[in-house]
């Protein structure tokens, strides 16, 4: 299949993982954060890091859109869902991830809550102009990939007159991620997180484009590839990193040329910035309050807005105080350092949200046995 047989080939990986042994400094150690889940799928499916020498280390990021919404969100999701007259849709993912009191949409549905699975913003308008009498709320997740779809879905219902439909918006921003990862004391002044350089986004980035990572690449000194998502794309985008870290580069460089341009998509970028406007605040799962970092619907579209329409709780419970997500999402911890990884929590009894989604650095390293190495070597 073009743009995917050819980024999967064996043999081609094994000499981009020699060209990197060849380069890399041995008295160097390289410390490699791919920020998003989709690269760290990539690299536990096809093993990517058993190909790498040993003083090249990747550290997993929060760039896993349903690992990273706290469970206060997760919770006002499911006190939503339990308001009469509402149903409410959401990805799948979103329906497992546990609340507080080990709650979540799935067990909120079991109990007699109106909740749907949709795989579109499109189902969720169907959904709306199909049931005039049910308030239909999306629940809206994810980072600037999928805010173009929800601006989308409130054209739409504005363009039908829906007065039915609202959403429940937690859409987060990539760029302040990276920068409260960068000013963490882990990274800054404990240095128990060593950061050299980051793998950046691939479908992100085919929005926003590279050009909102050139700031923190000069003023933290991190080089950034972004990438893509197959395997060939990940090995390329560590060779590049390894290179700028020899050479003392601080670039943004673009190994996904074939999808991501400078300024990514005007049209998906206006029509967000038409809709939405950053919050002052919003709390990210292990990574705390982070400052302008999510973004609300504008007044102009208040009509819209479940959080406007509702008085939706705004608590922050704690975390299960097991479960190692926030601290994994810093990249401080691995999924092996958990005591409940594999025993406990598995994706079929998920404790946190890094096993739901299979862009969980937990469920990517259960469903590709990346644990059964370190058994090996016990
Ligand atoms: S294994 Fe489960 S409990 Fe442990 S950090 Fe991952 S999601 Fe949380």
């Amino acid at each position: 299949m073009k743009y995917i047989d050819e980024f999967r080939d064996g043999e081609v990986a094994q000499s981009i993982a020699a060209a990197i042994k060849a380069e890399a400094d041995a008295n160097a150690t390289y410390h490699i954060m791919e920020f998003c889940g989709g690269h760290t799928h990539a690299i536990s499916r096809y093993g990517l890091e058993d190909l790498l020498p040993a003083n090249v280390r990747m550290i997993h990021g929060p760039g896993c859109p349903v690992c990273v919404l706290p469970v206060g969100r997760i919770d006002a999701a499911i006190w939503l869902a339990k308001q009469p007259g509402v149903t409410l849709v959401t990805y799948g993912d979103m329906l497992r991830v546990p609340g507080s009191r080990r709650l979540s949409l799935l067990k909120a549905k079991a109990e007699g809550a109106d909740v749907r699975m949709v795989y579109s913003t499109l189902d969720a308008i169907k959904l709306a102009s199909a049931n005039p009498e049910r308030q239909v709320v999306f629940f809206a997740i994810g980072f600037e990939t999928t805010t173009p779809p929800t601006a989308v879905a409130i054209k739409q219902a504005q363009a039908l007159g829906l007065k039915n439909f609202s959403v429940f918006c937690n859409h987060v921003l990539t760029p302040s991620a990276i920068t409260q990862i960068l000013d963490s004391p882990e990274v800054r002044e404990l240095g128990t997180v060593k950061l050299d350089a980051f793998i950046g986004p691939a479908h992100v980035s085919t929005i926003i484009g590279s050009r909102p990572y050139e700031y923190f690449a000069e003023e933290y000194q991190r080089p950034v590839v972004i990438a893509g998502f197959e395997p060939l794309d990940v090995m390329q985008a560590v060779r590049m990193l390894v290179r700028q870290i020899n050479d003392g580069r601080f670039e943004v460089e673009n190994e996904f040329a074939r999808a991501v341009t400078r300024d990514g998509n005007e049209k998906a970028k206006s029509l967000v910035a038409d809709m939405f406007e950053l919050r002052r605040v919003f709390e990210w799962r292990g990574l705390g309050a982070v400052p302008y970092s999510a973004l609300r619907l504008k007044e102009p579209y208040a009509a819209w807005d479940a959080e406007r329409r509702w008085d939706v709780p705004q608590d922050s419970p704690p975390d299960n105080k097991a479960c190692e997500c926030g601290a994994i999402l810093r990249g401080v911890k691995k999924p092996t350092d958990c005591k409940l990884f594999g025993t406990v929590c598995t994706p079929e009894n998920p404790m946190g949200s890094c096993m739901v989604s299979a862009e969980g650095a937990c469920a990517a390293h259960w469903t590709y046995g990346r644990f059964r190495d370190l058994e090996r070597s016990e």
